[in-house]
């Protein structure tokens, strides 16, 4: 997602409370931004932070970073955090790539890709976030009993997401499905932006659950 670009929005990114601009200086640290030790989840491309303001809303006991790319969307998830000042969320405007350098190993309870970028040209594979690229980042920083949860609406992405994972000796795949909507895994589910809009023009959604394989 790649708004039109937003005048000021750096400015207002840089100047909020709850979006970090140097989160390489919190490496190790988060529980410290946060004053206490509840677990920390993470969603990666979280767009303009619906889902992550949902979930910070209904479970004040765990703490929530919603990481994007773009400060013409990330500014849209700001403004209703500045309303809502949930204490227990808050942003980071950085790339995927630089997961290690921004969170220890283990510090992360559970990390969320919603709908990421499909991709779907093979030569570009290794740019999606369910690749062999990004698979060792999330294991690095995810704590060893955590999970990886990936919900699309792309049916390309999600296969090759099973078969990147399946094939992954150091992850398992918990569960999955291929219609969320309409199986018990999609139970309490939060629905993103984009969730809305595709599952809305029938399209069902697809969602798996990793975990970092154990032993
Ligand atoms: N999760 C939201 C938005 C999905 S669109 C929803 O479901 O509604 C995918 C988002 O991921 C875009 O906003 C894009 O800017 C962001 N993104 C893509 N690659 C990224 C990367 N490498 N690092 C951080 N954010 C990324």
């Amino acid at each position: 997602m790649r708004l039109r670009n937003i005048p000021g929005s750096d400015e207002v990114i840089e100047n909020s409370l709850f979006c970090y601009n140097t989160p390489t200086e919190m490496r190790g640290k988060w529980s410290g931004h946060f004053r206490n030790n509840a677990p920390i989840h993470i969603e990666i491309g979280m767009g303009k932070g619906r889902f992550i303001t949902e979930l910070a809303m209904k479970n004040p006991g765990i703490n929530y970073i919603g990481i994007e790319k773009y400060s013409s969307v990330l500014i849209r998830a700001l403004e209703k955090q500045e309303d809502l000042q949930l204490l227990n969320l808050c942003f980071i405007r950085m790339n995927a790539d630089d997961l290690c350098k921004v969170f220890a190993p283990g510090e992360v309870g559970r990390i969320y890709l919603n709908f990421s970028d499909p991709w779907p040209k093979d030569r570009h594979y290794k740019r999606r976030l369910t690749s062999n690229t990004y698979l060792p980042l999330y294991k690095e920083i995810l704590n060893p009993n955590g999970c990886l949860e990936f919900k699309t609406d792309n049916e390309g992405l999600f296969d090759f997401s099973l078969e990147t994972a399946g094939q992954n000796p150091d992850w398992t795949i918990l569960q999955y499905t291929r219609d969320l909507h309409n199986d018990p895994m999609g139970q309490g589910n939060i629905m993103t932006e984009y969730e809305e809009k595709f599952s809305s023009r029938g399209n069902p959604i697809y969602k798996m659950i990793l975990v970092p394989s154990k032993g």
